[in-house]
């Protein structure tokens, strides 16, 4: 294990309407620190996107064998998203955080709810878009999702920054950099 493993590890769960930049910033947090900081893989149902891959960006599962992995009680949490189901297998995380790693999860909010009840030391960080103006253009020119999806996206999203005040935390991604500095502070100083 690395050496720079810190004490005490930690679970922190991410939660935000798709196209709010959780992936972006996360993204960067793992190329500034990628000794202390662990994601979940977690595993879909959903197609991949272009880019994406089996195990990296997630595992790609056919919906029988999601479901009986979560019917072997698998996954630490699992929900339905716009039409697909998502989930976070268990294995890994507990070995990961007794090794001193700050584990993240990057989830949806019923599942954000089922860690906050079986987990309740987890920290819970709401990412928040600067107005639903901005959150729709961002999924517009992410260009990965049809207008379809990208409308489902849109109503679940009215939902989750409506239950933004059930988090610890909530960070504004206007400014990239300024969501950044926050989420570090947050994960490293709180
Ligand atoms: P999520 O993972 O929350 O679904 P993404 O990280 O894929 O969102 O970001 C959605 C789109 O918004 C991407 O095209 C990304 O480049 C862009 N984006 C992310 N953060 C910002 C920001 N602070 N300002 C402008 N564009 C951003
Ligand atoms: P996307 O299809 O854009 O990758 O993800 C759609 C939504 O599913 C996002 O809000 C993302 O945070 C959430 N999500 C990704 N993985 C999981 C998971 O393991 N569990 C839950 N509950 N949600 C997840």
């Amino acid at each position: 294990m690395s050496e720079s493993k810190l004490s005490e590890g930690k679970l922190i769960v991410v939660t935000g309407p798709s196209g709010v930049g959780k992936g972006t910033l996360l993204r960067r947090l793992l190329e500034l620190y990628p000794d202390r900081i662990l994601f979940s893989i977690s595993a879909t149902t959903r197609s991949p996107r272009i880019g994406e891959e089996h195990g990296r960006e997630y595992f790609f599962w056919s919906h029988a064998e999601f479901e009986q992995k979560r019917d072997a009680n698998e996954f630490l949490e699992w929900a339905e998203y716009a039409g697909n189901l998502y989930g976070t297998p268990r294995q890994a995380i507990d070995q990961a955080i007794a090794l001193g790693h700050i584990v993240l999860l990057e989830i949806e909010l019923e599942g954000a709810r089922q860690v906050a009840r079986s987990l309740p030391d987890a920290q819970r960080i709401f990412i928040a878009p600067p107005s639903m103006q901005v959150l729709e253009s961002r999924l517009r020119d992410r260009c990965t999702d049809s207008d379809k999806q990208i409308i489902k996206r849109l109503h679940h999203a009215e939902l989750e920054v409506a239950a933004a005040n059930e988090f610890d935390v909530t960070i504004i991604n206007d400014d990239l950099e300024v969501a950044l500095q926050q989420l570090e502070k947050v994960l490293f100083h709180d």
